[in-house]
């Protein structure tokens, strides 16, 4: 095929500019529209490039219909990004979905005809059903042991454990607030007959239903693998065996299917995922073509080297799986030279998180859009620190987990209340202060709260909503066409139903586990110490290593800012008892002091 051939002549027509973004083996990548496909690569080479021009030259060339592709994402903001890539390269029409959120919509459709009657109930969260079973067993439960069940049955659940199969397989995991396997076994089959008593399923049991529908019921497996034809897996080294086998059904035997990942960052583990798929993917498919990407588009040579020292120092010990610990790829920085990762120990959180948001506002001062910034932690519970800090310097934040944000309260409000509004609006009404004055009315300023929390989170969902308004104002302007509230209302409805949350402005600060497949300008990697990066209960050597890959995720989200910081101690005046992360000596450059002298103000290595 000519379009394989780097010596063809370019022209302009739209297959071909759709492979002209693309290096030779990005182009391998994209032209390989048949079979079986699996890309091996590092961080930031390309991968959901190189799969979405895939699908787009698919469809510019006429090999696959749209309806007919399938593309699966780990995240619903990642199943919206690739729509829309996907959309300004000329190929509209595509489902992009989460492995969930495919299911889901077969399921409901198949559920008449293949099981009868309506679809049962999904259970959003299943802390309330494992409180009542745990209950009912005479077990007494806090919020955090309802938290680890939870966890715990999901676990058993992607790994395709019933009750009886589970302990089996238990044995030897950490059991929650360590009860017995058995206990555990029978809070499971306890909670699933609660469920069933209520005709209710749960996430897990979305993927199991669709995958019992598709394997028994011939007619329905015939019609969905009639819908769908060619399969495109991102992030697929976080696949559970769950998703594993509805991907199978899916498939039927059939081979185009194109999977891409990277082993080196496979960070779920612990709900189940793992990198075997990925690594297996040859074998279990010997005619597939394997392609390999090493070039880093995303980041400065400053920021590959730290990431490839990182990756260099592991060194598997006697108890680490066999298998699990795939060669680690070899990053070649595309970039030209950026500053190099600076160094900061703090002497307790609360300092940290002033000279991190000092350092932002520096950043800020310098051009760089707060939104094109992030804080990225190892637990939740961090955020608060960081929370407080921004507020108190006056810059805007925006907590990570945009995926449920049509299901906030205030937005729900919101919507409901601008989708009135449109149906009454007059054609004289100024629609951007319109939308305003009902934002006001549900907790909205112009300025934002200095407060953190509730009101904060609240005000950064109506502040989301104001400046998609404003955006389509100005996109309409620039069109010369006007702004109506019933645009906003459709575009409300549109991304609604495609769980389509708007991008909010300010810095992110969100858990390293949810900044996977993103990028920013800028990336602070706060609070690695040991016991948070390493996190405490993590001890085997497998366990270790998913750490070491939590912070190489880390690393290579920065593009050209990257900022490591400590703290010495928890709490302002508390004794100094933290250590740096163990993973950083492997990070230190030999010019750079192994321990950075106490100071209160943050000391710059290098900067
Ligand atoms: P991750 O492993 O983090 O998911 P990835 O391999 O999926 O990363 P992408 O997100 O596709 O990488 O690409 C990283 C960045 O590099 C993006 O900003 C992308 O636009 C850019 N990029 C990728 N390939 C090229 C290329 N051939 N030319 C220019 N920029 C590129
Ligand atoms: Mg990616």
């Amino acid at each position: 095929m000519s379009a394989q051939d780097p010596a063809a002549p370019t022209g302009t027509s739209l297959d071909e500019q759709i492979l002209a973004g693309l290096d030779p083996e990005q182009r391998e990548v994209a032209t390989t529209l048949r079979g079986p496909v699996c890309v091996l690569a590092g961080a930031g080479t390309g991968k959901t490039r190189a799969i979405t021009h895939r699908i787009a030259y698919g469809i510019a060339t006429g090999v696959y219909t749209p309806q007919k592709v399938l593309a699966l994402t780990f995240t619903a903001r990642a199943a919206n990004e690739m729509r829309n890539r996907l959309r300004s390269l000329g190929a509209a029409g595509v489902q992009t979905r989460t492995f969930h959120a495919a299911a889901l919509r077969q399921l409901q459709y198949f559920w008449p005809q293949a099981v009868g009657g309506p679809l049962p109930g999904l259970v959003e969260h299943k802390a309330r059903l494992i409180t009542e079973a745990a209950q009912n067993m005479r077990l007494s439960t806090d919020r955090a042991a309802v938290r680890d069940l939870a966890a715990e049955i999901e676990w058993a659940k992607v790994s395709m454990l019933t009750p009886d199969t589970y302990p089996a397989r238990a044995a030897g995991r950490d059991m929650p607030l360590g009860y017995e396997v058995r206990t555990v076994q029978r809070l499971y089959q306890s909670y699933e007959e609660l469920k069933t008593d209520r005709h209710l399923i749960d996430f897990e049991d979305v993927l199991l239903l669709t995958v019992a529908v598709l394997e028994e019921d011939e007619r329905v497996a015939a019609t969905v693998r009639e819908q769908y034809r060619h399969f495109v897996v991102d992030e697929y080294q976080d696949v559970s065996p769950l998703q594993q086998r509805l991907l199978d059904a899916w498939l039927g035997g059939r081979q185009d299917v194109c999977v891409v990942g990277d082993a080196s960052q496979t960070i779920y583990s612990f709900t189940g995922a793992t990198s075997r798929h990925l690594l297996e993917f040859p074998r279990r498919h010997p005619q597939a073509r394997v392609i390999k990407l090493v070039r880093d588009y995303r980041s400065t040579p400053q920021v590959v080297e730290t990431a490839n020292r990182l990756l260099a120092a592991r060194r598997p010990g006697a108890g680490s799986t066999p298998g699990a610990w795939a060669t680690p790829l070899h990053l070649e920085a595309q970039r030209p030279d950026g500053p190099r990762p600076s160094w900061n120990e703090y002497p307790d959180d609360e300092a940290e998180a002033a000279g991190t948001a000092a350092r932002i506002k520096d950043l800020v001062d310098d051009g760089v859009p707060a939104a094109e910034i992030a804080v990225l932690f190892r637990t939740n519970g961090q955020s608060q620190a960081f929370e407080s800090a921004l507020a108190e310097a006056g810059i805007g934040f925006q907590l990570r987990g945009t995926e449920r944000f049509f299901n906030r309260p205030e937005v729900k409000q919101a919507v409901v209340q601008l989708r009135t509004a449109a149906r009454a609006a007059e054609a004289s009404d100024d629609p951007v202060r319109l939308v305003r004055d009902i934002l006001s009315s549900l907790g909205y300023s112009d300025r934002a709260p200095r407060s953190t929390g509730a009101v904060r989170e609240r005000w950064e969902s109506l502040a989301a909503l104001v400046s998609l308004a404003d955006r389509m104002a100005a996109e309409a302007t620039a069109r010369d066409e006007e702004f109506t509230l019933p645009d906003l209302a459709a575009e409300l409805e549109r991304r609604v139903t495609q769980q389509d949350a708007p991008v909010m402005d300010g810095v992110t600060l969100a858990s390293l586990h949810s900044a996977k497949g993103l990028e920013w300008d800028a990336v602070f990697l706060a609070g690695l110490s040991e016991g948070l990066v390493p996190i405490g209960f993590a001890e085997t050597d497998d366990e270790i290593d998913e750490e070491r890959r939590l912070l190489y995720v880390g690393i290579t989200r920065a593009r050209e800012h990257l900022v490591l910081s400590w703290t010495l101690s928890r709490t302002p005046g508390g004794r100094p008892s933290r250590r740096p992360s163990r993973f950083l000596d492997a990070l230190r450059e030999p010019d750079i002091p192994r321990r950075a002298p106490r100071r209160s103000r943050p000391v710059r290595a290098h900067s």
